[in-house]
């Protein structure tokens, strides 16, 4: 049991009678006993027990709440998060998930600080802080017993560890040998690069709205002259062209700054069936800065009946909103000019400090400047897979909006 204390100020411990998981400094009269990575007893200023949870003097968030009940945090614990984690996404896979999908959504699935994602027979595991880190082996047995994973990869490579005062770890964790691309089947076939790609190999966060562009596209092709051209902007390894298919009809530009994804992306085609030469419309994999290269269409008087925007986070604290909402608007303002008569735009926002509201205002910003209309068809947001507690609204990262445009 730890007899570690921290002190929560009077008045401050509302947030944390409501659930939320995080404390910061301020909130904080004194720690007594408290170890970096280590359990802690949050009370009030009465000292009544509030919640335990684990302590990094490093971090800003001092305090991450693991349970409100005074309970062990043990491998028993451990068990029961993960089984509960587990059956939401067995419910899940009966709606496409699949062979991949999120496991564990870190604060979202009451595991602060740890995600491990699914990859066809392979587990990777993410350490967002010291706790964890230290909680490994536990972490492993829980896992390994309630999944039955035999092949772990661990890629705690975040630049977020650095709050922590935590170096990158990487690594083989289980099982083995780890293949240079994993297979998985979504709404086609793609091929993940585990140890090297992005977060842990894939975006498995765009699944749905990967589907609904895919079904959106199917129409659009039945409807109209039967043919169709998607920019697919920072396509990463080409997830939304490919959910889209149709190579015969759609003609799919797919744009990233990153030479080793457009490779995948290339390859995932023709794993897919793409053949260059036969199929009457092309893929294209342009590597070039997304901005840029929304330029160069519109010099180009280039148009497109779908456009999708899905750029990198722009910011992750308050202080980068400014500069993040600039990017969203030149970017939402020059797709809307790209976009024929009747088309759609899918456009996204993964920055934690731009909420849903202020998005859909930069959205409407650009569309005034650009004389167009459009339409919200559908507010999109990430796959079941990446619940969002309710606690915590810092959970729901990822906003889109599907719009019509004309
Ligand atoms: N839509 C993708 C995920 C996109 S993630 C999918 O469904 O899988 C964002 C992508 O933007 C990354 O692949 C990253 O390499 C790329 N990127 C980052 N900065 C960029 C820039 N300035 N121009 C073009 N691509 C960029």
């Amino acid at each position: 049991m730890a007899d570690a204390i921290v002190r929560i100020k009077r008045g401050r411990e509302k947030p944390i009678r409501n659930r939320h998981p995080w404390i910061y400094s301020g909130a904080i009269t004194h720690a007594e006993n408290a170890v970096d990575g280590e359990l802690v007893n949050v009370v009030d200023h009465k000292n009544r027990f509030l919640a335990r949870g684990y302590w990094n003097s490093r971090s800003q968030i001092q305090v991450r709440i693991m349970s409100w009940e005074d309970e062990p945090i043990d491998d028993a614990l451990w068990r029961k998060k993960f089984k509960r984690a587990l059956s939401l996404r067995s419910e899940l896979n009966a709606s496409g998930a699949r062979s991949a999908c999120r496991l564990v959504n870190a604060e979202n699935d009451f595991l602060p600080g740890l995600i491990i994602d699914r990859y066809a027979n392979w587990f990777v595991l993410q350490a967002l802080t010291k706790f964890i880190d230290k909680q490994k082996e536990a972490i492993l047995s829980a896992l390994v017993d309630v999944t039955g994973a035999v092949n772990i990869y661990e890629r705690s490579d975040v630049p977020a560890r650095q709050k922590e005062g935590l170096d990158s770890t990487v690594g083989l964790l289980r099982g083995g040998p780890l293949p240079d691309l994993v297979e998985i089947q979504e709404n086609s076939k793609y091929l993940v690069d585990i140890a090297a790609g992005h977060k842990t190999g894939f975006y498995l966060d765009q699944r749905d709205n990967r589907r609904r562009l895919a079904r959106l596209v199917k129409h659009h092709l039945a409807q109209e002259a039967g043919r169709a051209k998607l920019l697919n902007l920072f396509s990463y390894t080409g997830g939304f062209a490919l959910a889209a298919g149709h190579y015969d009809a759609l003609h799919s530009v797919n744009v990233d700054a990153s030479r080793q994804a457009l490779e995948i992306a290339e390859r995932n085609f023709l794993h897919n069936g793409y053949e260059p030469a036969t199929h009457g419309e092309t893929a294209e994999f342009i590597l070039a800065d997304g901005f840029d290269y929304l330029r160069h269409c519109a010099e180009m008087k280039d148009s497109f009946d779908f456009v999708v925007l899905d750029p990198p986070r722009f910011a992750s604290s308050k202080r980068q909103v400014e500069r993040a909402a600039r990017g969203y608007k030149d970017l939402n303002l020059n797709a809307f000019k790209l976009i024929k008569e009747g088309g759609y735009l899918m456009t996204f926002s993964c920055s934690g400090g731009v909420n849903r509201n202020l998005f859909r205002k930069i959205v409407f910003g650009a569309l005034t400047d650009s004389g167009r209309e459009a339409q919200v068809v559908k507010p999109l947001s990430a796959a079941a897979d990446h619940p969002v507690s309710l606690s915590f609204p810092e959970g729901e990262y990822l906003k889109g909006l599907l719009l019509r445009v004309y």
